[in-house]
């Protein structure tokens, strides 16, 4: 028998039976480590490799404490690329699946006026680029106060990418009681000094590379 299953999270049967036609069997280590940590609310500094299997780390803890009823976004997840934002915007959506989780990505070079319509539906998570979600933000299209997580997704990509200004205007529009959680490869100064800024005493989680 194993002891390192999703059942010792306790999750909701829709979570659960998500997990289950995604073959998700048993949690990845940054799983295991992030998944307890997120449900009690906890901030997060997470660094661990590519394909560790981080983005069901946060979308698992997210889509549980999600409420469906709200309908105003709960989670914010900001990613460098358009593809990621793609990619987790699915993951989350699966994963979510039977709960009825809507996750909505936005990200540039797609129609302005057609989010803005989006992003007056239902949406429980957000999942966008840092520069698309701050001109929603500015436009007043993108009502951020219900906002309870917000994921900061490939950290070092978007300082890389010259990100990390408009992660951190973005941040500073959002409440200031929610959960934060970082995740990234790597922890340059830069991405450390983001976190003493804007977290609340986080849980540091570091996955040795395997191989
Ligand atoms: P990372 O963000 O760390 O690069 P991903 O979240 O993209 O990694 O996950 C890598 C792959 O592992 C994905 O194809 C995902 O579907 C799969 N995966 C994640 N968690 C599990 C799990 N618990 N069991 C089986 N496959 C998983
Ligand atoms: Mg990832």
């Amino acid at each position: 028998m194993s002891h390192n299953n999703f059942q010792n999270y306790k999750l909701s049967t829709d979570i659960t039976r998500a997990l289950s036609s995604l073959e998700y069997n048993l949690p990845t280590e940054v799983q295991r480590k992030v998944i307890p940590i997120a449900l009690k609310k906890c901030d997060l500094v997470v660094k661990s490799q590519t394909g560790s299997g981080k983005t069901a780390a946060f979308s698992i803890p997210i889509c549980e404490l999600i409420d469906w009823e709200e309908n105003k976004p709960q989670a914010l997840v900001l990613t460098p690329t358009r593809e990621l934002a793609v990619q987790v915007t699915e993951d989350m959506t699966n994963i979510g699946r039977y709960k009825r989780i809507k996750a909505n990505a936005i990200y540039g070079k797609q129609s302005f006026a057609r989010q803005k319509l989006e992003l007056k539906q239902k949406n429980h998570v957000v999942v966008g680029t840092p520069g698309r979600v701050l001109d929603h933000i500015q436009k007043g299209t993108l009502s951020l106060e219900r906002l309870n997580f917000l994921v900061v997704d490939e950290a070092d990509e978007m300082l890389n990418m010259g990100f990390i200004d408009q992660v951190e205007a973005i941040i500073t529009e959002l409440p200031t009681a929610r959960v934060t959680m970082l995740f990234s490869a790597t922890l340059p100064p830069d991405i450390e000094s983001l976190c003493r800024k804007y977290m609340k005493d986080p849980v540091h989680i570091e996955i040795q590379a395997t191989g």
